[in-house]
């Protein structure tokens, strides 16, 4: 993307140069945004896009908004971190919110999805020591997605990633997602949990059965095994609920959370019941975890978001996107759409789900960003407060999209 060179300033130097300077993850467009505002972001040259990625999930009151800003600023004058080692007000407020909110009785407060769910693997195997005579093991799914830690690539499902940086850290079994009895030939007597993402995000919004979920719910319980449910993606109202664990009825041993409930900062938790509080002072901790700064955007967040009428709203939203999804699908002859909440998915006939993306990215005068997690398929996770009449764009936007992307 070009600048417009003006008198006053130099213009940026162009990415290309600039990116030399970054170790090389991926391939990224050539844009630069310098500005987000609710469900639009504008990039250095000044075009709008339509934000349905929003940081992966991340922002679930949308770009900037004003509670975040107003937490931040408020809390930068007061305090920003006093050490883990020591209390903090907004820590102990979110704390006791959390478990006011969920059926979990503890907290731990970490900085990224991958942190706390090696915290969540972490308490397992403490409690396999002291309630199951070392038990260690863990059961998860195929396709499953826990962050990029080695062990969390271990418990990964995703092809390619028990090999590519071995050796890998042991003790993580899998089994096949909905298939209950999978799970049982994977338990052994070394058995101590079995971590679940309720919606698979990264494999392409792939939802749990109810039935799956309760059996189990059950089966965990009959063999002493932790059932760990990883909500980073779909916890704090992105499911139209506080955490997508309520819409199956059932309540999990321990919980992780990210993503949503930092509105795009920094923040993760570990939530589990008292029974599994067993942590020995030592055992686990952070330089950043439970830092007022972070924790006080937290409850900007969870305050806005988790209460009956704003949830609804969400579910409202949902609807609304997903009829018009609907409509796409018998429109352009897609396969289906699928999602939970405003957690979506729309599975294209072929792949070319990446050139529907850079399609909607390069629409002019207005972009759309939307993600693509499968070759095959289109990731919708717009902010919750996107709006009836930004859907509607969104939808007409993504038609234009298609018609080119997948021409
Ligand atoms: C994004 C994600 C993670 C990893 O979170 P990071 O903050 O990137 O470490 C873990 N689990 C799920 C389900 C996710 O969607």
């Amino acid at each position: 993307m070009t600048t417009v060179p003006s008198l006053t300033a130099a213009p940026p130097p162009p990415v290309a140069d600039a990116e030399r300077a970054l170790i090389t993850i991926t391939s990224r467009p050539e844009t630069v945004f310098v500005d987000g505002q609710g469900s639009w972001l504008t990039d250095e040259s000044g075009k709008r896009h339509l934000d349905l990625v929003q940081g992966w999930a991340v922002n679930s009151l949308g770009h900037s908004p004003p509670v975040i800003a107003e937490a931040l600023a408020r809390q930068a004058r007061r305090l920003l971190n006093p050490s883990p080692a020591f209390h903090n007000r907004p820590m102990l407020d979110l704390a006791e919110r959390l478990v006011g909110l969920s059926c979990f009785d503890r907290v731990w407060f970490g900085s990224s999805g991958a942190e706390v769910n090696e915290a969540a693997i972490k308490l397992a195997r403490r409690w396999g020591r002291r309630m199951r005579g070392g038990a260690h093991g863990v059961i998860s799914f195929d396709g499953a997605f826990h962050g990029r830690t080695l062990a969390m690539m271990s418990a990964s499902g995703k092809p390619g990633w028990s090999s590519l940086f071995a050796p890998m850290p042991t003790g993580f079994a899998q089994a096949r997602y909905n298939d209950i009895a999978s799970v049982e030939r994977a338990i052994t007597p070394d058995t101590v949990a079995v971590m679940l993402e309720l919606v698979q995000g990264e494999a392409g919004v792939n939802l749990a059965d109810l039935g799956f979920v309760r059996e189990l719910r059950a089966l965990t319980t009959e063999r002493q095994l932790l059932l760990i449910v990883d909500e980073v993606q779909t916890g704090i109202g992105r499911c139209g609920r506080a955490f997508a664990y309520e819409l199956f009825g059932i309540e999990p041993d321990v919980m992780t959370l990210a993503k949503g409930i930092g509105g795009g900062v920094p923040l993760a938790a570990l939530l589990c019941r008292e029974p599994f509080n067993c942590f020995e002072p030592g055992d686990q901790g952070g330089t950043f975890g439970g830092n007022p700064l972070m924790a006080a955007v937290g409850l900007a967040v969870v305050g806005t978001v988790c209460r009956d009428d704003f949830l609804a709203q969400v579910r409202l939203r949902a609807d609304h996107l997903a009829r018009g999804m609907e409509a796409i699908v018998q429109d352009h002859g897609l396969v289906a759409e699928r999602g939970a909440g405003l957690l979506r998915a729309l599975v294209l006939p072929t792949d070319t789900a990446h050139q529907v993306v850079a399609a909607a990215h390069a629409l002019a005068p207005v972009g759309l960003l939307v993600n693509a997690p499968r070759p095959h398929l289109l990731r919708l996770m717009p902010a919750l407060t996107i709006t009836d009449a930004e859907i509607d764009q969104a939808l007409l936007l993504l038609r234009q999209a298609l018609r080119a992307g997948m021409a």
